[in-house]
This record gives C-alpha cells, structure tokens and sequence, in this order.
C-alpha cells in the first residue's frame, strides 16, 4: 500500500515583500503542525541558489515526496521550484505554490489579517500537494524553422539571427519593402549615423541570405499548430492576384512594428491646418539626405528663423488614453532640434518639454551637447499654436517661471509618440495573444520572460510590445530570435502535461467543449460521436471541463478532488 506523501513547506520572505505583513515564523510553526508536513522552513530569498537548496537537501534527507512553496505567483517562479525538484528526484508535478505576496501580502496592510490568511493559503496547498499525482513528462518533435511577422527592423533581425544560425527563415511583410520606419529617419541618434547606411546593412544581408525567403506585400491570414509544429496561412498581393502559401515553422516571431500618434488628436496643435505644423516623421523625411530638399530645412519656399519642438505630443498625455511614455521622443527631438542647429545656424530653436528622459547609453551626454550649442530647452505645457499675421504662435506654460509665454514660430515640430499598430488587435486575435492595457501585445512576464508570450513557441521582438528605439529593438530582436532557436538546437521541446482527460464512456457527444476550447484542442469524431483532445494543444485552462455537462472531462493537475480539498480547507478557517 502507497505510503501518505511526506510533504516540505517552504515560507518565502521576499526580502521584506512577505515578511512586513506576514509573520512568516508564525507561518512556519502553524504549517509544521498540519497532517503530512514532515519539514517547514522559511528563508529569506526561496528562488535564490541558497532557497532551492535548501529544497534539494530536504528531499534527500527528509525523503519527501510532494513540496510546497509559499512565495510569490506561480507565474514567476513555478518553473524554477520545478527544475529545483527535478533535480532532486521528484516529478515536476508534485509542487504546489502557495501565492502568499501577490494575494496576500500586497493586498494586506494588517499584520495579523495578512498572517491569518498566508496560513490559510499553505495550508490550503498543503491539502491539495497530498492529492497530488507525478505526471507523464511529454516532448514532441520540432520542425527547425523560423517564421517572422514583419519586415521592421526588429523582424529582418531576428531573421538575420535565426539564418545566420544555420535555420530557414521565412519572413512575411505587408509593405513591399524592408526595413519599416526606421529606414524613413535621416539619423540615428547619438552618434548621428545615416539611418539608412546601418540598417540597411542588416536589410542587405537578409535579402541575400539563402536561407531567408521574404514574402513582400503579405500578411498572415491563419495560424494553427503548437510550438515546435505550426502551420500558418500567408496571403500574398501582387499586381491584383493574391496566392495562397502554407508555410510549417517551429516558432514564430512576431515583429509588426506601431503607428504613430495621429497628431491630428491634438487639434489644438494646429496639424493638418497650418503648413508649418509637421509631425517629427515628416521632419524627418524633410531632412533627410534622400529627402526633397537635399537635407536642407525649407519650409514654404524659405529658411525658418524660429523653429519651435513640442515634445510628449500624444504620450503621458490621458486625454488621449495614451498615458505611456513612448521613451524615444525626447532623444529625436534633441537630435530633430540639432540638426536644425546645424543646418540654420542663425535659427532660434526652442524645445518645449514635461520632462527630459535621457535613459540610454551616451543619451544624457548627447543632451547636454546639444544645449551646449544654444538650443532653448524650456519647460512649459503647450496651449496651442495659432497664426497672427504670416507667423505662428505657440503658447505655453512656463511652468519654471509660472508664467504664459507666446513664442513665435515659422516651423512647429510635434514629438508624436508610438501607439499600437493598428492591425495588432488582429494579430492578437489570430494567434490567441493578450493585449496590455496600452494595447500593445503582452509579454509573458515583463521581467523574466520580456520576448515570450503566453503561447509556447510565439515571441515578441520590437515595438509590437511596446516603445523603444532601434538599440532597445534590435536586442529584443536577437533575444527573440535566440529564444524562438532553443527548441530547435534540442530538435524537441516539452509540453504541459496539465491537460485535460476525456473519458468517453461518458462523453455524450455534445459539442459544447469544442466551441468553448479557445485553443483548438478539442475536436468530435463525428463518427463515434466521442470527443477527442489533442493534448498537444492543450494549455490545460479547465474551461471544457467547466462546462461539460457528463463531467466527462478532467483537468490533470486540477481535478475536483484536489480543488475541492483546498476548497474544504479554506472554509474551514
Ligand atoms: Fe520573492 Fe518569489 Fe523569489 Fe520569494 S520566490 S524571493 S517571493 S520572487
Ligand atoms: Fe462530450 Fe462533455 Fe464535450 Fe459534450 S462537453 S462533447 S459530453 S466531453
Ligand atoms: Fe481546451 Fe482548455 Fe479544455 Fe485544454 S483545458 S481542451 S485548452 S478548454
């Protein structure tokens, strides 16, 4: 006969995270008394080298057989207590996480409420870890090519990567080009390279790499498979006909790039109105080398004597819902406003600004060289930009001098920031991804794992995730690109194993779990009239075995004798 499981607890304190509104020692006491517990610690950083040891030695000495640790949520450290117990021996299904900060300590300011509660979360766990069933680790077979959705800087890098590591790569981009909108700026900032010389570099050696075939014109219309195995529909347009690719990749990167603000949501600011507004892209392209006018600044036939910038246009602005700060603004502008300074030296040139974000390497030294050369840096709320006589105005808040200023101008330069590319909802949609609240795609975990979705095998490279600039992009694109590789270096990738049962001696073969499934896992053999689960596709979210009306299917890992044992535990505290 199986002997009861021997259970370790382990009490986190986060630092002081848990330990200012938990008394974790008060924890540790009460959970060594509840049946099965043959070991309860608490320690200070349980996810560090020293707290995962502490979980291997008292498995080997203890001869424990399920753990439990009380920390943070499951989606930050679950896999690292996994591994940690793998190690030791044990299934990876044997851990249960007691979310005691996220659902506790973070939302308790009372000491005794929050510890009331922390021992009625372990001990709930400590129930279920009892219930707990080792389950099958499951790998698959992975096709060893990429797929890249966007033809932007971050998406030609992450498949330069990805090709110049030995794997096929296919690339799919709505615009007939490479390159996206960093190709469309004059310079880079700080070091005031042609934008087009350096990214062009990486553009010329994708289109020439012979394991990278580019589908211009394209976009992707359907994607179905899992990691290591998906099939993905690509629609071409080419002079009126449109062909149908199936292309098969292991991982998908995608890298469809933002929109600029529609300065026009700031009427105010007098865009699409007076021909002196611009916005900074098309300042951009003005000063371009490859522009109209040769590089030179012309605004309506003649040289601009005043030329004023107003930054954070449509960021950290809630008006326009948009109350991110779109990290690059502050850097064109003060390359924007150099650039003038050269160009014009005669000019008087004003930025207008709520704050200066100098963040990145050399930035801060690069601001300070550009007010060196006489440029007015003036803190102020902009009002409106209004025309007297041939001139504009801008008035504003100087909010150093408490004062309203007009300043004249004969070019107004808006700093529109970056909001999501307006496809990205579709995006989301078709490859089953989340949106944060700004409208950018969501990363798994902001800290552990920035370029991974909560799909396996998607990743997100660049500003579908949120703004940066080129430096920024193109390291997520190669952090991208090495991600989506790991499966195919091991020629094989794991599945969760937390999936869902379908016991056909009760399934009646209604169908309502295939419609609810939003991953695609469920499918009736019309046939039999059974339903059948490709566990494969499984990300075991329980909302079949909800809804089946023959309590025909089980969730692994969550079956209602284990729920329903923590369920029992916590009303009974
Ligand atoms: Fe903090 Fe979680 Fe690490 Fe504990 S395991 S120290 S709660 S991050
Ligand atoms: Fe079968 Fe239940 Fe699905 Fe209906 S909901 S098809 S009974 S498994
Ligand atoms: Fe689909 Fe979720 Fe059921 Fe898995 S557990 S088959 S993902 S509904």
């Amino acid at each position: 006969m199986a002997r009861n499981p021997k259970i370790g607890v382990y009490i986190c304190h986060c630092g002081i995270n848990i330990s200012n509104t938990v008394d974790v020692a008060a924890v540790r006491d009460y959970v060594a008394t509840l049946p099965g517990v043959a070991v309860a610690r608490d320690y200070t950083y349980m996810c560090s080298d020293p707290g995962q040891g502490l979980i291997v030695e008292d498995i080997g000495a203890h001869d424990l057989d399920r753990v439990v640790v009380s920390a943070c949520s499951p989606r930050m450290h679950e896999l690292t207590f996994r591994n940690a117990i793998v190690g030791a021996g044990l299934n990876p299904y044997c851990l249960d996480i007691a979310n005691i900060r996220e659902q506790c300590s973070w939302v308790h300011k009372d000491r005794d409420e929050g510890t009331a509660k922390a021992k009625a979360l372990v001990a709930s766990a400590v129930a279920r870890a009892a219930l707990l069933e080792p389950l099958e680790t499951r790998e698959v077979g992975v096709i060893k090519s990429g797929l890249v959705v966007g033809g932007g800087v971050a998406g030609v890098q992450a498949a330069l990567d990805m090709a110049r590591a030995g794997f096929p790569v296919t690339v799919v981009e709505m615009a007939d080009h490479l390159g996206g909108r960093a190709m469309d700026l004059s310079h880079t900032y700080p070091l005031m390279e042609r934008a087009d010389d350096l990214l062009g570099q990486i553009v010329g050696a994708l289109e020439i790499h012979p394991r990278a075939t580019i589908l211009l014109n394209s976009r992707l219309v359907d994607v179905s498979g899992y990691v290591g195995n998906f099939e993905a529909t690509v629609q071409t347009h080419d002079n009126g006909t449109v062909t149908d690719h199936k292309l098969r990749a292991g991982a998908i990167v995608i890298a469809t790039g933002f929109d600029p603000f529609d300065a026009r949501l700031k009427p105010e600011y007098g865009y699409g109105q007076y021909p002196e507004v611009m916005t900074a892209l098309e300042f951009e392209a003005l000063v371009s080398p490859n522009g109209p006018t040769g590089g030179r600044v012309v605004v309506n036939g003649r040289e601009p004597q005043q030329v004023v910038f107003i930054q954070c246009v449509g960021s950290r602005d809630r008006s326009v819902g948009n109350p991110y700060c779109s990290r690059v603004c502050c850097m064109y502008t003060a390359k924007q406003a150099h650039l003038v300074q050269q160009s014009l030296p005669q000019a008087q040139v004003t930025v207008l600004y709520m704050d200066v974000r100098a963040h990145g390497k050399g930035f801060e030294e690069y601001y300070d060289l550009v007010r060196e050369t006489g440029i007015n840096y003036r803190r102020g709320n902009p009002a409106e930009v209004l025309r007297r006589g041939d001139r504009l105005v801008v008035r504003a808040e100087d909010t150093f001098a408490g004062e309203f200023v007009d300043l004249e101008a004969d070019l107004v330069v808006l700093a529109t920031g970056m909001v999501p590319r307006a496809e990205t909802a579709e995006v989301a949609h078709l490859l089953k991804l989340s949106q944060s609240a700004d409208g950018f795609l969501l990363e798994a975990h902001p800290k552990l794992r920035p370029v991974e979705t909560a799909s396996d095998g998607i990743f997100l490279a660049g500003c579908v995730q949120g703004p940066k600039d080129i430096t920024d992009t193109i390291a997520q694109a190669k952090a991208a690109a090495i991600s989506a590789m790991i499966p195919f270096a091991r020629g094989m990738v794991k599945v969760e194993s937390a999936t869902c049962l379908v016991d056909e001696d009760l399934c009646a073969g209604c169908g309502m779990c295939e419609e609810i499934c939003p991953y695609g896992a469920l499918r009736l053999d019309t046939h039999l009239g059974k339903m059948r689960a490709n566990v494969v596709l499984c990300k075991g979210c329980g909302a079949c075995s909800a809804t089946c009306p023959s309590d025909a299917i089980t969730l692994q890992h969550f079956t209602p004798r284990q729920v329903m044992a923590q369920v029992d535990v916590l009303l009974s505290v």
